[in-house]
């Protein structure tokens, strides 16, 4: 089977138990829970049953051992993530307000995850891995860029496959160089993975098919559209899949993209029919928001098919 490998933060959350605005008085909080867009991605991929691995850093600290306990546990190779002695492991603390949007506080920028490199043991796994997913979250500063540039360099140089998920936070559009680094990846990628507002940053249009034909005019072999409780649609050049959501009860909604990332280039890793994929996808999107925790509702693929048999009737 293919070996799947991420790059990027490696974090902890920790919630606001009760809604409401802000961080600004003392409150009950519940975590930490072990966080970071890829390390989501990558332990649900491990999860799925798929060989994978990841790059990062976290810090010598209780923090860090709480991700690499768990990405361990759950079968992701650990071995391309350095312990840094000097930084503390990254940190989002986030609150639900009242209307369902969420503020945050992150720690990441000047965390170990600012640290990360491609060490000899990066190297090694990079080598000898078959596919690299990119999230745009990942980006946050312009040595990071060069290091996930790098890594992108790497696995397409030895025949590798890329898939992509912009996945950027508003606030991040302002740094430097980084929209010239999404386009780079962008340029490089096989299967591009952006939410619905997402794809009208690479490709100005009035509607999902005009951004799309902009976009598969580029070396990208298939794009997939996540539109949250509204669903998923795959395209390719030759044809166009929707996927409506499965009805669960969301609880809460971080992971699900990453959930359905990982499950979905699992599947297209192993040649299942882009439908298959994409509904086993749906499933880990809406398993994920079930649950409370960004990778708490990670699923195998024995519970991705009990789901999708017991919930007969998706969201139209
Ligand atoms: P995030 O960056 O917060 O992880 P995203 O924007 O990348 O999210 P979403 O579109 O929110 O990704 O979710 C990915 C997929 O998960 C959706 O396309 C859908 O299939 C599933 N999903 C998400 N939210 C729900 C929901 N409330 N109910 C059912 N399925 C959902």
């Amino acid at each position: 089977m293919k070996k799947i490998v991420t790059i990027g933060e490696i974090l902890v959350e920790i919630m606001a138990v009760d809604r409401g605005e802000g961080f600004t008085q003392p409150m009950s909080l519940v975590g930490p829970f072990p966080s970071g867009a890829p390390a989501i991605f990558i332990d649900q991929a491990a999860r799925f049953g798929q060989p994978c691995g990841m790059v990062g850093c976290v810090g010598a600290d209780h923090f860090g051992r709480v991700n690499l306990d768990r990405l361990k546990r759950d079968g992701v190779d650990i071995s391309g993530i350095a312990v840094d002695s000097e930084y503390a492991t990254g940190s989002a603390f986030v609150r639900y307000r009242h209307d369902g949007s969420r503020d945050f506080v992150f720690n990441i920028k000047h965390s170990a995850s600012g640290r990360m490199s491609l060490t000899d043991n990066a190297r090694a796994l990079i080598d000898g891995s078959d596919h690299l997913h990119v999230m745009g979250t990942s980006l946050f500063s312009p040595r990071i860029v060069e290091v996930v540039l790098k890594a992108v360099g790497m696995i397409k140089a030895k025949g590798g496959t890329v898939s992509f998920d912009p996945n950027v936070r508003s606030e991040m559009l302002a740094l430097p160089g980084l929209r010239e680094a999404l386009e780079t990846i962008l340029g490089q990628c096989d299967l591009f993975l952006p939410s619905g507002p997402e794809l009208f940053l690479f490709a100005p249009g009035n509607s999902e098919v005009e951004a799309i034909g902009q976009i598969l005019k580029k070396e990208i072999k298939a794009v997939v559209v996540k539109n949250g409780s509204q669903g998923a649609n795959y395209h390719d050049l030759g044809s166009t899949i929707r996927q409506p959501a499965f009805n669960v009860h969301e609880v809460d909604p971080t992971g699900a993209g990453d959930c359905f990332g990982a499950t979905f280039v699992s599947c297209w890793l192993r040649g299942m029919t882009p439908g298959d994929a994409l509904r086993y996808a749906a499933a880990s999107g809406a398993r994920a928001v079930e649950r409370q925790g960004p990778m708490e509702g990670v699923s195998t693929l024995a519970e991705l098919d009990t789901f999708i048999a017991d919930t007969s009737a998706p969201l139209i």
